[in-house]
C-alpha cells in the first residue's frame, strides 16, 4: 500500500504539533469531542435549510468505549461524516480546518457553536496514541474510507465499510514507558473524569458503557455488576439557562459540584451579557476564607469557557487582585483563542469582560452592605483585609471602587461601620473622620488620646489591623473630610480661646518644658502643654502624616 508523504516542512510541522502546543495531554479527548460535537452540528445546520433531513435529537451522540485487551479507544459519532476528499483535505493538511470554512459559508445560517477553526485539534491524538484510525462515511454517501495514520509519516486511505453515517476514530493507547503513563487512557473512571472537566456542557450526549453495582433481584444484600449505558455529560450548563428557573440551590450545587470552595456561598451573580460583549457568568462570593487566601500559593481567577468547552481552569485575568476571593466561571462565544486553545489573546474582548465583571462584583457587594448587613460583615470578616490592602496597592488606583466597601470598628457599640455611615452622622462641628490604631480595641480605648475625642461627642474608627491605616492614607480623604488620627498634635478639636491658653501655658512654662525636652532628648521633639488630657498625665503625640502606630510597622518591615 503506498503511502501518501507529507511534505518535509509538514513532518516537522506536526511532530510540534503533536508534542509542544499542548501543556497537558488529556485534553486530546477535549479536540475529538468538540470534532464530533461540530460534525453533528453541521447536520443540524444543514437540517435547518434541507427538507428532506430532520434532525432527530435522538439521533445524535457521541460514544466512547475503551478496551483494555487490545489497549484501544474509540470515539464515534453520528455527525455529517467525511468524505475521501474531507478525509484528504481536514486530516492529511495541517491546519486546515473544514469547521471554520463551513462556519463562513454558513454565517447566514449562524454557525456560532461550532467550536472548531485551527484545524489542529485532532492531531492532539497522536499524543497518546501509536496508532490513530478514522473511519468515516459522509451524509449522503453511500461509500466509507478508512484514513490511517502512525503520525509524522504519513498516512494511508482506503476504502472501508461503515454501516451508518458518522466517523469512528480508534486510538491505540501507547504502553507505559518510565516517565509516563499511558493506561490511565483506559480507565473508565478518568475518561469520565475528563469528559466532565471538559466537556461536560457539549449540547449532545456523550455516552460511555460504565460498570455499575446493581442488587441482585433473587437475593437480598448482594449486588452484581452490569454494563450499562450512560450519557456523562450534563449537556445544558445551568449559566444558560433563564435565571427564573433557577433556585439558590441550584446554584449551591453547582459552586459545590465545581468544588469552587466547601462553604456555602454567601451570594451568587448571574451575568447573562449582551452588549458590546456577549457572555454568561456565574460568581459566588464565598463566605469562608480559603485557607491559604492570605499567602503566595493562592491562586486567583474564573474558569473560562469557549463555547461551552473549558479553555481555563484559573482565568487570572478576569479579577482584580482585590477580587480574588470571587469563585466561578464565564463563557464566551466570541473569545480569540490562541491555537492551542489553553490561553487567550490578551484582547479586547478579555478585558472588557473583566472590567464588566469587576463591576458586578462590586455592585453585588453594595447591595449586599445595603440589603444584607449581617451576610456583609460575614464577607468582610473574611475578606475585608484583602480590599484594604486593595486600596493600599497600586497607589491607590483603585480606591473609588473600594471605599464605600470598607467596614471599620466604631467607638459606637464597637460595631462595624462603613465612611459613609459615619460621614453621615458626623455632628456639623466635625472636621475630621477620627481614628485611633493599636493592638486590639481594649487598647486603644485606653489610650489618653481617644478620650478627649469621644468627650467632643465625636465618633473613633478604631484600627486594628495593620493595613487600616496605610489604606486610609491612600484614601486622604472621604466625602471631603480628611482622616486625623488622634495622635496627631493638632486634632482641630480645640477653640480659639483654648488655643490661646495654650500659648500662655506654654510660655508661663517654657524653662519646665526646656528641661523636660532636654532630659527626653533623642526621645522627643518637643514637650507641650495639652488641652486634651483629662485622666492622664502625660500622652506622646505625632507631628506629620505618620502616626506612632505606623512608625511601629514602618520599622518593623524588612526593607
Ligand atoms: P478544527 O476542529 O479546529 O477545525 P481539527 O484538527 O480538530 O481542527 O479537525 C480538522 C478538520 O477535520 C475539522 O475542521 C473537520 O472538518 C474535520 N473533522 C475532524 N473530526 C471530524 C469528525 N469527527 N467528523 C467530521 N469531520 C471531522
Ligand atoms: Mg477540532
Amino acid at each position: 500500500m503506498a503511502k501518501k508523504q507529507f511534505k518535509a516542512e509538514s513532518k516537522r510541522l506536526l511532530e510540534m504539533m503533536i508534542n509542544s502546543i499542548y501543556t497537558q495531554r488529556e485534553i486530546f479527548l477535549r479536540e475529538l469531542i468538540s470534532n464530533a460535537s461540530d460534525a453533528i452540528d453541521k447536520i443540524y445546520y444543514k437540517a435547518l435549510t434541507d427538507d428532506n433531513l430532520t434532525f432527530n435529537k435522538e439521533d445524535y451522540y457521541v460514544k466512547i468505549t475503551a478496551d483494555k485487551a487490545s489497549r484501544t479507544l474509540t470515539i464515534t459519532d453520528t455527525g455529517i461524516g467525511m468524505t475521501k476528499e474531507d478525509l484528504e483535505n481536514n486530516l492529511g493538511v495541517i491546519a486546515k480546518s473544514g469547521s471554520l470554512a463551513f462556519k463562513s459559508e454558513n454565517e447566514a445560517k449562524d454557525g456560532h457553536n461550532i467550536i472548531g477553526q485551527f484545524g489542529v485539534g485532532f492531531y492532539s491524538a497522536f499524543m497518546v496514541a501509536d496508532v490513530v484510525t478514522v473511519t468515516s462515511r459522509a451524509l449522503g454517501s453511500d461509500e466509507a474510507f478508512k484514513w490511517e495514520s502512525e503520525g509524522a509519516e504519513g498516512y494511508t486511505l482506503t476504502p472501508a465499510e461503515k454501516e451508518s453515517i458518522g466517523t469512528e476514530i480508534v486510538l491505540k493507547i501507547k504502553e507505559n514507558t518510565e516517565d509516563d503513563q499511558y493506561d490511565e487512557y483506559l480507565e473508565e473512571y478518568r475518561l469520565r473524569a475528563i469528559v466532565k472537566k471538559y466537556s461536560d456542557f457539549i449540547r449532545y450526549p456523550i455516552k460511555m458503557d460504565v460498570k455499575t453495582q446493581r442488587p441482585k433481584e433473587d437475593a437480598e444484600n448482594e449486588f452484581e455488576e452490569v454494563q450499562e449505558e450512560q450519557t456523562i455529560n450534563s449537556m445544558v450548563p445551568i449559566w444558560r439557562k433563564n435565571k427564573g428557573e433557577l433556585t439558590d440551590a441550584d446554584y449551591e450545587n453547582f459552586y459545590n459540584e465545581k468544588r469552587y470552595g466547601f462553604d456555602k456561598p454567601l451570594k451568587h451573580i448571574h451575568v447573562k451579557a449582551d452588549g458590546a460583549v456577549v457572555y454568561n457568568a456565574i460568581l459566588f462570593i464565598p463566605e469562608n476564607t480559603p485557607f491559604d487566601y492570605y499567602t503566595k500559593e493562592y491562586e486567583k481567577g474564573l474558569e473560562l469557557y469557549s463555547n461551552g468547552v473549558l479553555i481555563m481552569d484559573k482565568c487570572g485575568d478576569l479579577l482584580p487582585d482585590y477580587f480574588s476571593f470571587v469563585k466561578g466561571m464565564v463563557d464566551s462565544e466570541d473569545l480569540s483563542l490562541n491555537i492551542s486553545r489553553e490561553m487567550l489573546q490578551h484582547d479586547r474582548q478579555l478585558t472588557l469582560i473583566a472590567k464588566n465583571i469587576k463591576n458586578k462584583v462590586k455592585g453585588a457587594l453594595q447591595s449586599m452592605l445595603k440589603d444584607e448587613r449581617e451576610n456583609y460583615e460575614k464577607f468582610f470578616e473574611s475578606f475585608g483585609r484583602g480590599l484594604k490592602f486593595g486600596v493600599y496597592n497600586d497607589y491607590g488606583m483603585n480606591k473609588e471602587d473600594l471605599q464605600d466597601l470598607l467596614l471599620f470598628t466604631s467607638s459606637q457599640e464597637k460595631k462595624l461601620v462603613s465612611l459613609d455611615e459615619y460621614v453621615s452622622r458626623m455632628p456639623e462641628d466635625q472636621k475630621y473622620i477620627y481614628y485611633a490604631s493599636g493592638d486590639s480595641i481594649d487598647r486603644i480605648e485606653k489610650l489618653p488620646q481617644t478620650e478627649m475625642v469621644l468627650d467632643k461627642g465625636y465618633e473613633i474608627l478604631y484600627f486594628t489591623d495593620d493595613v487600616d491605616e496605610f489604606a486610609i492614607k491612600m484614601l486622604m480623604k472621604y466625602k471631603e473630610k480628611e482622616f486625623k488620627s488622634v495622635s496627631s498634635g493638632d486634632l482641630g478639636i480645640d477653640s480659639e480661646a483654648d488655643k490661646q491658653e495654650n500659648e500662655a501655658e506654654e510660655s508661663d512654662n517654657k524653662e519646665l518644658f526646656e528641661a523636660m525636652g532636654g532630659l527626653l532628648a533623642g526621645k522627643v521633639k518637643s514637650v507641650k502643654a495639652s488641652k486634651r488630657l483629662k485622666s492622664h498625665p502625660v500622652c506622646l503625640s505625632t507631628e506629620g502624616d505618620v502616626s506612632i502606630e505606623m512608625e511601629k510597622i514602618l520599622k518593623a518591615m524588612p526593607n
